[in-house]
């Protein structure tokens, strides 16, 4: 889009939404924020709060970097977890996540032994980074630690679109392995859960486009733990009814989103 129109949309779609929000809505948060969830995710373009499915005004605290990375903001997020006392983190990675793409890149342009792994390194070895700047590299490349622990996996998976997602995957369980070491006494002390997840515009874990799965919880990764895990987070809810028809729908959800990509 042209640089004007970019900028005409900027002033009349704020307009916009200033016209069709009702005062008190700012008026109700004006001097104070509470937040109840942190959400770390990816600054991809295709990856916004609202596929949350909710109001973010004034809940959901979000920071974002390429490739999700506790460690290039760990003052924000502390200031969330620990200031404003949110009691859920969201580790949020993607899928064909452009992050997780260079710091692959690096790592098999590294070795000419792994080319041969994986499906998607065919597209990615041709890809050309050279004219990346060094700060940017400084910011993408520690993503390379978790890729590495990733990239053996992938003989068994063959398909380009999950190998991505997988590689995020293993992102995202690094940076909930970081978060847990920088937050783990607030987990500890049952004041902070710390959920991971990958989102899912591609169709790498089902058919259904834009859904976020439940990847890691507080470090539990085996498919079997995470569902029991996602199952007793549920059963603490006060005088749930376990017999509604809500309560299966959650159930039924539980069973197919808090899955993993398994090798
Ligand atoms: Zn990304």
């Amino acid at each position: 889009m042209e640089i004007g129109n970019i900028f005409r949309h900027l002033l009349i779609h704020n307009e916009a939404f200033v016209k069709s929000t009702e005062e008190t809505k700012f008026l109700a948060y004006a001097s104070h924020q509470s937040p109840y969830i942190t959400l770390l995710t990816c600054a991809d373009s295709r990856v916004h709060g609202h596929i949350l499915g909710m109001d973010l005004f004034n809940k959901v605290f979000i920071v974002r970097n390429a490739g999700n990375q506790v460690a290039i903001n760990r003052g924000s997020i502390e200031f969330a977890l620990y200031v404003l006392n949110t009691p859920v983190m969201l580790v949020l990675g993607h899928t064909d996540c452009g992050a997780v793409k260079f710091a692959t890149h690096a790592c098999i342009t590294k070795s000419k032994e792994i080319i041969n792994l994986a499906k998607s390194f065919d597209k990615l070895i041709e890809t050309d980074f050279s004219s990346v700047s060094r700060e940017i590299k400084a910011e993408m490349l520690p993503l390379a630690i978790p890729i590495e622990r990733g990239i053996p996996d992938l003989r068994k998976i063959q398909n380009e679109m999950k190998e991505l997602a997988f590689l995020s995957q293993i992102n995202v369980d690094y940076q909930i392995e970081k978060a847990l070491k920088y937050f783990g006494d607030r987990v500890r002390e049952g004041k902070l859960i710390i959920i991971g997840g990958i989102y899912d515009f591609v169709g790498a874990y089902s058919k259904q486009l834009g859904r976020i799965l439940i990847t890691n919880i507080n470090g539990i990764v085996n498919p079997i733990d995470l569902q029991d895990k996602a199952r007793a987070i549920v059963k603490r809810i006060p005088n749930y009814d376990e017999t509604s028809e809500e309560f299966k729908v959650v159930s039924k959800l539980i069973d197919e989103k808090v899955t993993r990509i398994m090798v």
